[in-house]
């Protein structure tokens, strides 16, 4: 006889997060238990390469609690990749990602589901109130102001992160986004499908620390933006008109002063300030074409977004 539960997946993506594990499993584990009239549930990690004990922590929980599952990556792919990898293999209905820090509180899952219940696809989990530090959250809403402006298609939600629920559409629809240059919050609001938001609160970190650094942040963003908008390299061209209008109107007055005045054209300064700014601007220009071409260069190799290492069986009686 087939199972009639619905079965709903934790995606947890975990790099280093031997500290937090426990504590996560703990929370999640009790959730579960809880809703298991309903539903059959599999905790799924994908373990990013970590250095630290999180691959040990995950085997004693796989040893003691049969619904958990994890997925070890060859290497650390990002947290965009081993989303990707849990899509992959995640069996559920559904499937809520969330983070293995807690920052994200599992107590919201249960609205969740009643919102999948209602038909809804996509249930995001909308950050109330933000314990970041100022710069951090600043830059974050320019960022996502600036992408929601560039970006061609539908836009995704302000203050949404990764921390949602998604029908098995959603999530099959996001497999077949095999990019590696992954920028998943863009993705949910292209392959579209009924959304739905679940009021959160953002808490601090249990245990461990952030992943993120300025470096992989600023390459998120850039992800962001250049996988979700060719923008830039039109404000090149907008530049480029410009420019040459700006030149032209310069070069008549040029000419007018000279034959009518017969001024002497100054030339120095003049052409040394033009050469530095066009030159500056094509190098831009340039520049903004290469992250372009550098990204379908990655792209057209086609090679598989990430390695696995092992995978635990699906559980079936879960
Ligand atoms: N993470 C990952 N691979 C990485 C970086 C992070 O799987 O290369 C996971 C991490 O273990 C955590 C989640 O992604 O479960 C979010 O990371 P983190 O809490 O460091 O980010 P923050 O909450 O500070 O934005
Ligand atoms: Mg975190």
């Amino acid at each position: 006889m087939s199972n009639p539960k619905k079965k709903v997946t934790i995606l947890v993506p975990a790099y280093n997060e031997q500290e937090a594990l426990p504590l996560f499993y703990e929370v999640v584990a009790k959730l579960a238990d809880e809703h298991s009239e309903r539903y059959c549930w599999e905790l799924l990690f994908i373990n990013d390469g970590s250095t630290d004990g999180t691959l040990d922590v995950l085997n004693s929980l796989v040893a003691k609690d049969k619904r958990v599952r994890y997925i070890d990556l060859s290497r650390n792919f990002g947290k965009e990749t081993a989303m990707l990898a849990g899509f992959d293999y995640a069996t559920g209905d559904c499937v809520v990602i969330i983070d293995a820090d807690l920052q994200e509180p599992p107590s919201a899952i249960p609205e969740m589901l009643k919102k999948w219940e209602q038909g809804y696809c996509d249930v995001y989990g909308r950050r109330r109130r933000r314990n970041q530090k100022f710069l951090k959250k600043t830059m974050s809403r320019i960022y996502q102001r600036l992408l929601s402006g560039m970006s061609q298609g539908p836009e995704p939600p302000q203050d949404a992160g990764d921390f949602r629920l998604l029908d098995r559409k959603c999530v099959d629809a996001l497999k077949s986004l095999r990019e590696t240059q992954r920028y998943t919050k863009g993705m949910y609001a292209l392959v579209g499908f009924s959304k739905a938001p679940v009021d959160i609160d953002i808490s601090r970190r249990v245990a461990g620390t952030t992943k993120w650094n300025m470096r992989k942040l600023l390459h998120l963003a850039a992800d962001g933006i250049m996988s979700h908008s060719v923008v830039p390299l039109r404000l090149a061209s907008y530049m480029g008109v410009i420019v040459s209008i700006i030149a032209f109107i310069y070069l008549l007055v040029v000419l007018v002063k000279a034959i009518f005045w017969g001024e002497d054209v100054a030339g120095y300064p003049t052409i040394v300030s033009l050469i530095l700014f066009l030159g500056g601007f094509i190098l831009l220009a340039l520049g903004i074409i290469g992250e372009y071409l550098g990204r379908i260069f990655l792209e057209t190799k086609q090679r598989p977004p990430y390695f696995v290492n092992t995978v635990t069986p699906v559980n079936e009686e879960s």
